[in-house]
């Protein structure tokens, strides 16, 4: 067991919560406390899909009620701003100047939503999506008939334009990419979802955007060449890592937070999990993972590394996302295939591609098939060989092909 007497968690995301329910559930008795900038701490995948649409209230997505933390004797530093830390002697600074001491911190302060510098990219009616507040705000202009621009057309675009529609919007999704997400989900797939917004009414250009002009009713951009007017306009085109507290405290920080295999930094002090992070695993820095449950498991390593016990299992990483009552899952590496075998027939749901090298499953995405991708994993997780006919035959059970 580990010396560890007191944790403070930078940040009230699923990253950090997560962390804080990991250690208390290991059975970590010392002094425990999650400083986070906003209110009771929430989770995100909604605000594209339930709660923008007013389908689900702030209190419906909070991540804990407000009586577990004081269950779990943990203290919610709320509202409450960290402005620096100081590594070596585990002190996190508040906006207030109050000083938090503590053996281990572990930053779990995720990202902000890209705005990127192109002329016009601060008018009023330039919307973008990471907090509950930002999506209050675009909630006020997906009114009937408004005209929707929507620039990217990766996951939180496509649930951003999904949403806007079922709300009567007139929606326009632009992205540079005729099929947006191939690299997740592949290119087949990836074709016929990018589709599904045009089947439903969404007008969808490949295009890049140089720019947007204030007009007197709203926004104009040139899309194609041509120009195009709408009231209001969504940017979905990804994350800054919020990394500049890992920065100023001198740890090793390359578009993201270095971390170890257990969410060490370079400060062993100091831990960092979720959405800012770049886990090192086998010698390699991995790409940021920026999914909702690669921030949870981060949160369980984390929490084994102050506990001084060993690590979860590694697992296939997963997302999930959803557009036009469609759910989509994917698993694993699209790119570590070498060859494909769909299950069902694409473009009519349920279905599921799997990719494959050397006889084994290494990735797998489906659409209203979450049995196909909790097997896939299954399949990477424990490298099983697979029978490819079988795999793509709809009759067969997948969880026959896991006792093999
Ligand atoms: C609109 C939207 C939809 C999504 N949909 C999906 C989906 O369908 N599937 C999926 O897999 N993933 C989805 N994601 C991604 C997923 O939500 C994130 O990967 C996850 O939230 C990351 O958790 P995190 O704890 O790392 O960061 P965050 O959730 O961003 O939490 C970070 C917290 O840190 C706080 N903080 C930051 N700096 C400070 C500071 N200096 N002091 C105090 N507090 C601070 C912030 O206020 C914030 O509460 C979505 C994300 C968004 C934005």
């Amino acid at each position: 067991m580990s010396s560890t007497c007191s944790v403070v968690i930078v940040g009230g995301g699923i990253g950090g919560v997560s962390t804080a329910a990991a250690l208390r559930n290991r059975g970590f008795l010392g002094d425990l406390t999650i400083v986070d900038a906003g209110e009771l701490p929430y989770d995100r995948p909604p605000l594209s899909k339930d709660y923008l649409a007013g389908r689900k209230s702030l209190d419906d997505i909070a991540l804990q009620s407000p009586d577990w933390y004081d269950d779990q004797s943990i203290t919610l530093r709320n509202n409450t701003t960290v402005a620096a830390l100081r590594a070596d002697s585990g002190t996190v600074e508040l906006t207030t100047g109050e000083q938090l001491r503590a053996d281990r911190v572990v930053l779990a302060t995720g990202g902000q939503a890209v705005r990127p510098r192109l002329p016009g990219a601060g008018i009023d009616a330039l919307h973008v999506l990471r907090s509950a507040e930002d999506a209050d705000n675009l909630r006020k202009v997906l009114l009937p008939g408004a005209r929707i621009l929507v620039v990217g057309a990766g996951l939180i675009g496509a649930e951003v334009a999904s949403t806007a529609l079922h709300l009567g919007a007139d929606v326009t999704l632009v992205d540079p990419l005729a099929e947006p997400l191939s690299a997740a989900i592949g290119r087949d797939a990836a074709e016929w979802l990018h589709s599904v917004h045009a089947a439903n009414g969404i007008t969808t250009i490949t295009a890049g955007i140089d720019g947007f002009e204030k007009t007197t009713d709203g926004i104009r951009t040139y899309l194609r060449g041509e120009p195009h007017h709408f009231d209001a306009v969504v940017l979905g085109v990804g994350m800054t890592p919020n990394t500049q507290l890992a920065e100023w405290a001198g740890l090793a920080v390359d578009r993201g937070i270095i971390v170890s295999a257990g969410q060490l930094t370079s400060n062993p002090a100091v831990l960092a999990v979720g959405d800012p992070t770049r886990r090192t695993v086998d010698g390699a820095v991995r790409k940021r993972a920026e999914h909702w449950e690669a921030a949870q498991h981060d949160g369980a390593r984390a929490a084994a590394t102050i506990l001084g016990l060993s690590l979860p299992a590694e697992t296939a990483p997963w997302f999930w996302t959803d557009r036009h009552g469609l759910h989509v899952e994917a698993v694993g590496q699209m790119s570590a295939a070498t060859t494909a075998v769909t299950r069902g027939a694409i473009g009519e749901p349920p279905f599921a591609v799997f990719g494959i090298r050397h006889g084994n499953v290494v990735s797998a995405a489906a659409v209203n098939d979450s049995n196909a991708v909790r097997a896939a994993r299954r399949l990477i997780d424990r490298a099983i060989a697979v029978d490819c006919r079988q795999l793509g035959d709809p009759g067969v059970d997948l969880r026959k092909l896991l006792r093999a």
